[in-house]
């Protein structure tokens, strides 16, 4: 037992890891192909999210908190609100999201445009 929720924990970990990292890195102004692109991948994510309780409840999440997806800020924001949701079900200290500014580098700088070399 305590081996399953050790494996869902760092499942849990990485999954958060990669949510967090792509809205981060989500266009401040994406087209509307890749605010759909966006959309739609949160919704498969959670569909196929393998902890099937886990993905229940973000469905409902979902539903209640639907996906933010016109821009950077508004995807990083919103997927900040949506782990605190998961954090005060779980009873899991609340993150400061004014404080989500730098904190998903993926030390990708060298995709962006500006430090291409
Ligand atoms: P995590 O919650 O995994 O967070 C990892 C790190 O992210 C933290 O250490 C902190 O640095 C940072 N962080 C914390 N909060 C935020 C925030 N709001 N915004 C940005 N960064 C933040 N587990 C269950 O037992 N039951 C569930 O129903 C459940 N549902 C889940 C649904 C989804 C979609 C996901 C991705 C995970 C779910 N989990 C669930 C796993 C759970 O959320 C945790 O990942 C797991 O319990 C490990 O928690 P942790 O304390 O290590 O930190």
């Amino acid at each position: 037992k305590l081996g399953n929720e050790t494996a869902k924990a760092e499942l849990g970990r990485a999954a958060w890891k990669v949510l967090h990292t792509t809205f981060a890195r989500f266009p401040d102004k994406p087209t509307q192909d890749e605010s759909e692109a966006l959309r739609s991948y949160i919704h498969l994510f959670q569909r196929l999210y393998p902890c099937g309780d886990c993905a229940s409840h973000f469905g409902e999440l979902l539903k209640k908190f639907p996906p933010q997806v016109s821009s950077r800020s508004a995807a990083a924001a919103w997927g900040c609100h949506v782990h605190n949701q998961v954090n005060k079900r779980l009873k899991k200290d609340m993150f400061d999201c004014a404080n989500i500014g730098d904190f998903y580098d993926c030390g990708c700088a060298k995709d962006e445009k500006e430090e291409k070399d």
